[in-house]
């Protein structure tokens, strides 16, 4: 008799990020779907990675990583949230955001617990609650401005709950939290045992003035609150895989315990790299205004295209609504859309449970001019 896998995930298939990057290059489409950049990074932190290589850096560092790394972490941090963080007993340093999203779950969450999450939400945190045996609480962000309705996460809360998943600049949509959101959210977790998990891996990229109102600068919330952070993000090297988790040093303890029989440590020579690169503040403070050009850039070519973009303002993402082309839903639009027209996008549907419907696709504009240009080009003159 063969052995046989009872699945931890047995709703979950392949993400929709992969199957839409296959399809784009069985088509030989323009890929505007999977969040990253088509231009290159920063040449000198390619030059500061193999210079620590040469210099030896090959060998495993901390488990909770470079601490000199951590440090620089720390002083951003304090620099631009206005709190301190202690980088030995509250970072983290973890391949990518996603595994820090993971770990601090999994870290976390007993069977039966709950967990809030806002839909549409990234596709990983899902299938991350499921697998430790709690239970997705999904709450729809109000179409078509993707606002969260308090009301409805004040009355989601049982005694069972036992975190939220906040995600700002929000994957989709590109909304932010803003300052009234952050009361509510104040308000709501006051006197519970409610942990936070914030995703701010797009803390940078965020447009037109607005700040990024991270956990870590509300003493009340950061108390509570995993923050997870991604390099991939800010130094344009998502394959890089690197990113890295702020709590307080008790529930990072707990972090670090699943981290340690899991991915132990990450690349040393990268780590070695990104703390001697973390000095140079411009890198990510230009990042918003950079990527707030291709949003436009973008935005500019579509005029007088169908398409209808909602307004986006952070993230590498702008959602564009096809709800005058067709009636086709959004995987299926979005199939055709890669077939027929060679751009690839992503179906919003992918990031609800249930395939909401919306009539809307995400695309990614972290791109170079001529990709946008040739994209909506295609995207102005096709017919439906
Ligand atoms: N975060 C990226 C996106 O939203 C993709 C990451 C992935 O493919 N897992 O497109």
């Amino acid at each position: 008799m063969k052995p046989t896998i009872h699945s931890r995930l047995p709703d979950a298939g392949t993400t929709i990020f992969t199957k839409m990057s296959v399809l784009a290059q069985q088509y030989k489409a323009i890929n505007l779907g999977q969040g990253f950049p088509d231009y290159p990074m920063d040449s000198r932190l390619i030059d500061a990675v193999s210079a620590a290589m040469v210099a030896g850096h090959n060998q495993y560092v901390h488990m909770n990583g470079l601490l000199t790394l951590r440090e620089r972490i720390a002083e951003k941090a304090e620099t631009l949230y206005g709190q301190p963080v202690n980088p030995d007993t509250e970072i983290t340093i973890t391949p990518g955001g996603t595994y820090a999203i993971y770990t601090a779950l999994t870290a976390i969450l007993q069977p039966g617990d709950e967990v809030i999450i806002f839909e549409p939400a990234y596709d990983s945190y899902l299938h991350n609650i499921t697998i430790n045996g709690a239970v997705p609480v999904r709450i729809p962000l109000m179409f078509p401005g993707y606002d969260i309705d308090w009301e409805k996460v004040l009355t989601a809360i049982t005694p069972r709950t036992k975190a939220i998943i906040i995600n700002s600049p929000h994957n989709p949509s590109g909304r932010v939290l803003t300052p009234a959101d952050i009361g509510s959210l104040q308000k709501i977790v006051k006197d519970t045992g409610i942990f936070i998990i914030s995703d701010e891996v797009y803390e940078h990229l965020i447009f037109d003035g607005l700040p990024h109102l991270s956990m870590l600068r509300y003493p009340e919330l950061k108390e509570r609150s995993f923050t997870c952070f991604s390099f991939g993000k800010v130094y344009h090297c998502t394959g890089w895989k690197m990113g890295y988790c702020i709590a307080p040093a008790a529930y990072m303890a707990e972090f670090r315990k699943v981290h340690q029989f899991n991915c132990f440590t990450c690349n040393s020579p990268i780590q070695y790299a990104l703390a001697d690169f973390l000095s140079n503040a411009d890198a990510y403070l230009n990042l918003g205004a950079d990527m707030q050009k291709r949003r436009d850039f973008l935005g500019d070519k579509m005029k007088g295209s169908p398409f209808e973009p909602l307004p986006s303002s952070g993230s590498y993402f702008q959602v564009y609504s096809y709800a005058g082309i067709s009636d086709l839903p959004e995987l299926e639009f979005a199939e055709w859309l890669t077939r027929e027209v060679s751009v690839t996008t992503i179906p919003v549907s992918a990031f609800y449970k249930d395939a909401t419907n919306n009539q809307v696709l995400r695309f990614c504009f972290a791109k170079n001019e001529e990709t946008l240009s040739r994209a909506a080009e295609r995207l102005v003159n096709f017919k439906f």
